[in-house]
C-alpha cells in the first residue's frame, strides 16, 4: 500500500482485555456501533464455531494446520494458546491501519495482550475487571456456551490473571454495563484529542 506517510496521523492502537468472561465481546459490539470508523481486527482462531458465528465476520475460523502454517509465515502480531486453542491476531491488518491513520481495536486475552504491549508499547490498553472473581463464574455459567471443563479452566486462570492489570494503562470495572461503556467511550475519546496522536508524520 503506497501511502504519504508526511500527511497521515498514524491510527491508534485499543487493546481491549480481561480475563475470560468479563464482557469484552459486548463491550466491543457497542464500541463498534458508536465509532464506526474503528477498524475491529478479526482474529484467527482454531476453536470450532459456535452456533450464529460467522467466518470472516467474527473470527477466521482455521484447521490447526492452516493456524500453523500461517504462525511459520510470521502473519501473527500475537498468537496465544487460550483454553487449548489457539488464537492469533494477524499483524498485516493491524499495521497497514496504523499506517494509513486508522484506530484499530483489538479484543484479545491477557498473555496476548502482553505480547502486544511488547512489540507495540505505544498502544492503549485498556482492562476490563469483574467486580469479583464470584461474579465472573456466575457469567461464565449463565452464558451457556461453555462445557463444564472449561469453566473449570477458565476460573482457574482468572485469579492469576486479574494480577496483570498492574501492567495496562486503564482499568474498568464492568458492574453495571452502560456505566463500563461510558469509561471505555471517554478514554477513546481522549486518547483521540491527544496532541500526539493529531501530529501528522
Ligand atoms: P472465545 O473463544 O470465547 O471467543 O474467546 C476466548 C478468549 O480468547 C477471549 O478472552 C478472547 O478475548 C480471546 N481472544 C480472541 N481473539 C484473540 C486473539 O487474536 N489473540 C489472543 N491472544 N486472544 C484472543
Amino acid at each position: 500500500m503506497e501511502v504519504d506517510r508526511s500527511m497521515v496521523r498514524r491510527g491508534i492502537l485499543f487493546v481491549i482485555s480481561g480475563p475470560s468472561g468479563v464482557g469484552k465481546g459486548t463491550i466491543k459490539e457497542a464500541l463498534l456501533k458508536k465509532f464506526p470508523d474503528i477498524k475491529l481486527s478479526i482474529s484467527a482462531t482454531t476453536r470450532s464455531r459456535r452456533e450464529g458465528e460467522i467466518d470472516g465476520r467474527d473470527y477466521f475460523f482455521l484447521s490447526k494446520q492452516e493456524f500453523n502454517s500461517k504462525l511459520q509465515n510470521n502473519e501473527f502480531l500475537e498468537y496465544a494458546s487460550v483454553y487449548s486453542n489457539m488464537y492469533g491476531t494477524p499483524k498485516q491488518y493491524v499495521i497497514d491501519n496504523i499506517i494509513t491513520g486508522n484506530d484499530v481495536l483489538l479484543e484479545i486475552d491477557i498473555q496476548g495482550a502482553q505480547k502486544v504491549k511488547g512489540q507495540m508499547p505505544e498502544g492503549v490498553f485498556i482492562f476490563i475487571q469483574p467486580p469479583s472473581i464470584e461474579v465472573l463464574a456466575e457469567r461464565i455459567n449463565v452464558r451457556g456456551k461453555d462445557s463444564p471443563e472449561s469453566i473449570q479452566t477458565r476460573m482457574a486462570a482468572s485469579q492469576e490473571e486479574m494480577a496483570m492489570v498492574v501492567h495496562y494503562d486503564y482499568v474498568i470495572m464492568n458492574d453495571k454495563l452502560d456505566e463500563a461503556l461510558n469509561k471505555v467511550e471517554a478514554i477513546i475519546t481522549a486518547e483521540r484529542c491527544r496532541v500526539k496522536n493529531n501530529i501528522k508524520r
